[in-house]
């Protein structure tokens, strides 16, 4: 049974963000595709399930999104499931007609947006368009809101003050990222510190007047237990060439690295898919066994033997958009968690000389998220 479908409704985007790590085309999926894919995984479904849609940019295929919510509604009539829709957007495409088919069908959407820093790295220009974006989507308390701010060695300076301005917009689950693709010198990394230390004392102050952490790195970690990769496991990913994967970053990875060892996650094309699954299916998932946080490594050491591994989660497909293998590790992505890590633990020892303790602050939409994009 699976609990998360990814439509990857384009390989194009009307950004060109310096940092992002997909390899842009013109595809788009085939809107009877997605209905076939609708009809067969429906019944496939767990009771709740999420359909992300996601690129590039997805909002230029508004109607597929559109027709998709239609096929849905019209497979649930008969079987009743709760089906919660995500989509991961720039903003810059919002329209009234797509805010209230949002509205109405209680979307959860993931905005990039990189605050005072969203100009060095994203589109020139863009800080208004997806600053409003951002009040509109705020306006509707049927949509579930979170950000995603995603930082440089060049703009890591930003990034305290932005994530502040982020929150005190009334964003309730704002996520930082770090790019991989470049490296981190020795003063970038003292910035980040800087910078998260800072956020922390902010944090602190907030959590006790508001009584939640909105700034998702910084909450606690309530589940116990080394971080597993759930791709194709719980949820499969249909690109824009009409073919599965177990996560829509394993196709990112292929389209980089277009080699043997990344098409060996690829379940196929899915017309062929829906006849043999019971042949093709477990014979593709056993080659994403294994893609466990204690079997990835970095270039000194397996995180298994890592003191930190039960609270360190790495993507290992993120990771391998630097390294370029799936499940190695580079110091720079390693180094960055330490850094956040320490800062966390930090504000977590200062809340609890205050009497608060952990387990309380993740909010429902960040918990729907975790559901919904991670392992
Ligand atoms: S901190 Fe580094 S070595 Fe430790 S588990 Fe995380 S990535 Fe692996
Ligand atoms: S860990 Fe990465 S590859 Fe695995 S399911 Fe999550 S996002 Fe996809």
């Amino acid at each position: 049974m699976f609990s998360n479908l990814s439509l990857i409704l384009t390989g194009g985007c009307n950004f060109s963000c310096s940092y992002c790590y997909q390899e842009k085309d013109d595809l788009f999926l085939d809107p009877t595709g997605v209905e076939r894919a609708i009809e067969f995984f429906f019944p496939r479904f767990e009771n709740e399930c999420s359909i992300l849609f996601y690129g590039g940019e997805p909002l230029l295929a508004k109607d597929t999104i559109k027709s998709t919510v239609h096929a849905v509604k019209a497979e649930n009539r008969r079987q009743r499931k709760n089906i919660q829709y995500s989509i991961s957007t720039n903003g810059s495409l919002l329209d009234d007609d797509t805010l209230r088919l949002f509205d109405k069908n209680r979307f959860t959407v993931l905005l990039s947006f990189d605050g005072r820093a969203q100009e060095k790295g994203r589109k020139k220009g863009s800080f208004p368009v997806v600053s409003g974006a951002l009040e509109r989507l705020l306006d509707r308390p049927r949509i579930e809101l979170l950000t995603n701010s995603v930082f440089t060695p060049e703009t890591v300076a930003d990034l305290s003050a932005s994530i502040r301005d982020i929150v005190e917009r009334g964003v309730r689950d704002a996520q930082i990222s770090f790019t991989n693709h470049r490296p981190w010198g020795r003063d970038a990394l003292a910035r980040l510190g800087s910078e998260l230390s800072d956020l922390r004392r902010f944090l602190l102050a907030f959590r006790r007047k508001k009584g939640y952490i909105p700034v998702t790195n910084f909450r606690a970690s309530t589940e116990l237990g080394i971080f597993g990769c759930r791709a194709g496991e719980d949820r499969m990913a249909l690109s824009p060439d009409g073919r599965l994967w177990g996560c829509h970053l394993f196709y990112d990875f292929h389209k980089k690295m277009k080699s043997p060892t990344t098409a060996r996650y690829c379940f196929g094309d899915l017309d062929f898919f829906i006849t043999h699954d019971r042949r093709i299916y477990p014979r593709i998932l056993a080659r994403y066994a294994d893609l466990r946080m204690d079997y990835f490594h970095t270039p000194e050491k397996f995180c298994g033997l890592c003191r930190d591994v039960h609270d360190c989660v790495i993507c290992p497909v993120d990771a391998a958009f630097a390294s370029g293998i799936i499940g190695r590790i580079m110091p720079v992505d390693c180094g960055i968690r330490k850094i956040v890590r320490k800062e966390k633990q930090r504000l977590w020892k200062d809340l609890e000389n205050y009497g608060i303790h952990p387990g309380r602050a993740r909010t429902d939409a960040s918990k729907r998220r975790l559901r919904v994009q991670d392992g």
